[in-house]
């Protein structure tokens, strides 16, 4: 998702008390953050962060950040977040491949890829959220039981996935190409892409994956 550019975004953002600036003070201190012991869970690419406000809301016992690279974007969730009572969740604006810059090893419990940018073109497939690169990054950062949740509506994509994902030394818990068709439904919180997709009938596929 990328939205046309707006005027004063980064101010916003630097003001709002939902955004954490300097991210990279809290490496290995989340827990200040929050001011408790809870697990912490992110949302890599989380557009306008409808998922990750439904689950914060719904898990008052489970910490969140959203991550987002645009601040057009990250704009539009710090609109809905104004109008919520939520404090287990936060943002950041930064690009997913620093992540290590932000997290101490294994200080995440649970990593969700929802709707990546699908990246078709080989010559770009390092920036795909599921790709070898990155998958170094989560392993880093996520704790020994930790795992990856990923839904994707591309079904180029999660076969690459679930080729890559495999290929790095990972395990596979389940996985699925119809979610919705699926006995992996009950409990799926749906974002606003997968929304969208749904009501288009289009299958989504998901896979969680552990070490
Ligand atoms: N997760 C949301 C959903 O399912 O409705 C949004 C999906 S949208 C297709 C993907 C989002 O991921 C975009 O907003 C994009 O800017 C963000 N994104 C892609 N690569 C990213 C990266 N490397 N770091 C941070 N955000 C990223």
């Amino acid at each position: 998702m990328r939205l046309r550019h707006i005027k004063g975004a980064e101010d916003q953002i630097a003001q709002s008390p939902f955004v954490i600036q300097d991210p990279e003070r809290n490496r290995g201190s989340w827990d200040q953050v929050f001011g408790n012991h809870n697990p912490l869970e992110i949302e890599v690419g989380m557009g306008k962060g409808k998922f990750i406000m439904d689950l914060a809301a719904a898990n008052p016992e489970i910490n969140y950040l959203g991550i987002e690279r645009y601040s057009s974007v990250l704009l539009r969730a710090l609109q809905k977040r104004s109008e919520l009572e939520l404090p287990n969740i936060f943002f950041l604006r930064i690009d997913a491949k620093e992540m290590a810059d932000y997290f101490a090893k294994g200080e995440v419990s649970k990593i969700y890829l929802n709707f990546s940018d699908p990246w078709p073109k080989d010559r770009h497939a390092k920036r795909r959220l599921t790709s070898p690169g990155f998958l170094e990054v989560y392993d880093h950062i996520l704790a020994p039981d930790g795992v990856i949740e990923f839904k994707t509506d591309n079904r180029e994509l999660f076969e690459y996935s679930l080729e890559s994902i495999p290929a790095s030394g990972w395990k596979l818990q389940m996985s699925t190409f119809d979610l919705h068709h699926s006995q992996f439904l009950d409990g799926n919180v749906m974002t606003e892409y997968e929304t969208k997709f749904v009501s288009e009938g289009k299958p989504i596929c998901k896979l969680i994956a552990y070490r």
